[in-house]
């Protein structure tokens, strides 16, 4: 008679964080409220001491939003996914607050078009650098406070006990769905029935899941509401490796626009990050607005609304229409840049895979597939590149040559991972291993280089 061991450790641990968050899910509102209110002293807190205040209150708070809660957030989703937006989050649980004493209208189709996350994030992260969000308190508080506002005003009108800012509308709320189908924790449905994920109104869950039909971990939040132990129906917690899910990206519902948001916006936030460092960006600043000077057009070289770029000349710091449109053109030209190379090395990947004996499935099929590879470089080079000050206290205990090894062994790591994946995804595409997978994992490895390179001032300097 064979010994019995009882469920492997995973299990028991995914058994007991069930238990745990079942019974305490009614508290949660307790740590939103919580986490409300130390949002709004981390946005109007600065505002209201001002520059010279004693404390460090503005500095502080700027730490914190980009030191600790842009890259651990982005971080965590490894370990639990979207755990942040469902258990901490205050912003969806305010659009969740607003929704229970609002009319409940229907989510309007223009608010369902897949793109709208891609043009949230995009004129987020454009914005975001015009008015200085990394550097000012005031448009800190204009970016945060804004989309708080937005986020509340959506929530109180749409949708009948759903979170529609959620699903549709937060600028890094598909950023964080695409990172956590790397994520160890999944929701897996008990009893699974068949046709794929959907898209539905009716049910528990505030995200539209068609739950017995969920194969993605891109929209779940993690908000336990779903599961129910001991069910015969409903979710339950299952913990797998890291990165699991793209690996076998074909059984979970692989997605073109989540790939265009991927390319798209990886290149924004590398935009971001390039126009303020590069010494070209100067060069073509000159030129253009000696150019338009030439065409008469006196009116760039004027100051813009405080609303849309960043007008500080207290901190001499004052942005023109030049600034304006140079910034966001840059930024638009590097994503889009980004997005053609990253194209083009996924497109070369999947002919070749083709080539190399991958079975059923097409062109587009291999190439949405494939494009997953790129999400570990992607988010490393996020965490690295727009979340640098993470490692303030590594610099001030063992300085600066310890941070540039960490960041580089973060680097290492995120390229490796998506080197791995770009094999797990062409074995379950049938392409046969020796020769014919090495031919399309090498333009797969170089699209990463080009994200690496991309990013390789934020970690090693120009
Ligand atoms: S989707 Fe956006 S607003 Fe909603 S919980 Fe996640 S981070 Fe917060
Ligand atoms: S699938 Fe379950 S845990 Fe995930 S968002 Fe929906 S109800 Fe919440």
């Amino acid at each position: 008679m064979p010994l019995d061991f009882g469920p492997p450790p995973r299990a028991r641990i995914a058994t007991a964080i069930e238990a745990f968050f079942v019974q305490h899910r009614d508290r949660l509102i307790y740590v939103h409220a919580a986490m409300f209110v130390a949002f709004l002293a981390l946005i109007v807190g600065p505002l209201a001491v001002g520059d010279a205040s004693a404390f460090h209150v503005g500095p502080f708070a700027n730490y914190v939003l980009w030191g600790l809660w842009f890259p651990l957030v982005l971080l965590s989703v490894i370990v639990t996914g979207r755990s942040w937006c469902g258990l901490l989050c205050p912003m969806g649980a305010a659009a969740e607050w607003g929704n229970r004493i609002g009319p409940q209208r229907p989510v309007p189709a223009w608010m369902r078009w897949e793109g709208m996350p891609i043009a949230s994030f995009v004129v987020v992260t454009i914005l975001g650098q015009t008015v200085g969000v990394r550097t000012h308190a005031e448009a800190a508080a204009q970016i945060f406070g804004g989309t708080m506002l937005l986020a509340i005003v959506v929530g109180f009108v749409y949708g009948r006990r759903r979170r529609a800012w959620c699903r549709h509308l937060c600028p890094i709320g598909l950023l964080l769905g695409i990172f956590s189908r790397l994520g160890a924790v999944e929701f897996r449905p008990v009893v699974r029935l068949p046709g794929g994920d959907a898209y539905t109104d009716k049910g528990v869950c505030p995200m539209m899941i068609d739950l017995p039909r969920k194969e993605e971990s891109r929209h779940c939040i993690e908000c336990f509401r779903c599961v129910n132990p001991g069910a015969k129906g409903g979710m339950t917690v299952v913990l797998r490796r890291p990165g699991a899910e793209v690996e076998r990206i074909r059984n979970h519902h692989a997605n073109p626009v989540e790939v265009w948001f991927l390319f798209l916006g990886t290149g924004i936030a590398l935009g971001g990050f390039l126009w303020g460092i590069l010494p070209l960006w100067q060069d073509l600043r000159a030129m253009a607005g000696e150019w338009a000077i030439g065409q008469g057009w006196y009116g760039v070289v004027r100051p813009g609304p405080g609303w849309l770029m960043s007008v500080h000349p207290e901190r001499r710091e004052v942005y023109l229409w030049l600034d304006f449109a140079m910034i966001s053109g840059f930024m638009v030209a590097v994503m889009l840049a980004t997005a053609a190379a990253l194209s083009a090395t996924t497109a070369a990947a999947a002919a070749l895979a083709g080539r190399g004996g991958a079975g059923d499935g097409g062109f587009r099929q291999r190439f949405t597939e494939l494009a997953y590879q790129y999400a570990p470089v992607a988010m490393v080079s996020l965490v690295v590149g727009l979340g640098g000050k993470l490692f303030i206290p590594l610099q001030l205990l063992a300085g600066a040559p310890a941070v540039g090894a960490a960041k580089g062994g973060l680097f290492l790591l995120g390229l490796v991972w998506s080197l791995w994946l770009g094999d797990r995804i062409l074995r379950q595409q049938g392409v046969r291993p020796g020769l014919p997978r090495l031919l399309p994992l090498a333009p797969g490895a170089l699209g990463s280089l080009v994200v690496a390179a991309g990013w390789w001032p934020a970690i090693f300097g120009l």
